[in-house]
């Protein structure tokens, strides 16, 4: 439950109160999840009077604005067709609204294609105080450590690159239960992305897309049960998709 709301108009204000030790205060985005009915009592600094929600073509990147909602990156022209899906995917066009980038991306589980597809493209985060650079992979395992007191303030991604996403679940719309984004770049890397199961997409191949791509594709998915499929299930299904999307970035 929020117990107070700040709406500070710079990114130092922010910060100072993101800063504090108690009360426990978080940085609202969309509010979509931070809304949600909890029993945790916390303090919220809305991001919204901050600026960040602009989204920019930097040399062969696009810089996103943490504060970008879903909806806002698929007016971007030339996004990659396949990202553009993994964002339909994501969310309702009700959702896309609110939610922006940086809060998918903190609040994603296993199952979300948007941060699947953001960890193929080895998405950059710009984080506040001191502009460090972060990957998405480095932040994801460690999130509520990383995060503490900080603000991720941008999100840049590779322009330049090919995509492909491919998923399965129970209705077109569903969260997956499986999905799989390959990113391939012109000098021969390669990124191999599970989603669908779990508390994170799981990186799996980052280089050459050499004979073994499959094991280590199966070996990823060898204990992935749970409600949803069998990591049997899971393992055949997320093979026969990394060959697709090995196809498509072809
Ligand atoms: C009706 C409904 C249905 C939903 N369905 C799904 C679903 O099917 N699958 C799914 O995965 N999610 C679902 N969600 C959750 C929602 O889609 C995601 O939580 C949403 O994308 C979060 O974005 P937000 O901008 O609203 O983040 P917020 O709720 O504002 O914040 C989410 C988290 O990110 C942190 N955060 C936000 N911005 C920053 C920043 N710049 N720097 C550091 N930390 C930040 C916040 O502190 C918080 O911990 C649903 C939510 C609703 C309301």
């Amino acid at each position: 439950m929020i117990k107070e709301y700040y709406r500070p108009e710079t990114i130092e204000e922010a910060l100072e109160l993101l800063a504090r030790e108690t009360p426990l205060t978080r940085p609202m985005a969309g509010g979509t999840e931070l809304n949600s009915p909890s029993n945790d009592q916390f303090d919220v600094v809305d991001l919204q009077s901050l600026g960040l929600d602009k989204i920019e073509l930097k040399g062969s990147n696009i810089k996103i604005g943490a504060m970008a909602t879903l909806q806002d990156l698929l007016s971007v022209s030339d996004l990659p067709s396949a990202l553009s899906e993994a964002i339909h995917h994501e969310a309702t066009y009700n959702l896309r609204q609110s939610a922006t980038a940086a809060g998918t991306l903190v609040s994603a589980t296993g199952r979300s294609a948007f941060a699947t597809a953001l960890l193929a493209l080895d998405a950059q985060l710009v984080m506040m105080p001191n502009e460090e650079k972060l990957a998405l992979g480095e932040l994801l395992p460690l999130r509520s450590e990383l995060l503490k007191g900080k603000l991720i303030t941008e999100i840049l991604i590779p322009g330049n690159v090919k995509l492909a996403y491919q998923y399965v679940s129970r209705s077109p719309a569903d969260l997956p239960i499986v999905c799989v984004a390959v990113a391939a770049w012109s000098s021969g890397r390669t990124r191999i992305v599970l989603g669908g199961y779990g508390t994170a997409p799981i990186m799996v191949v980052d280089g050459k897309d050499e004979n073994d791509v499959l094991s280590a594709v199966g070996h990823a998915y060898m204990q992935a049960e749970d409600e949803w499929a069998s990591a049997e299930y899971r393992v055949e299904i997320a093979k026969t998709l990394t060959k697709r999307c090995l196809y498509l970035v072809k």
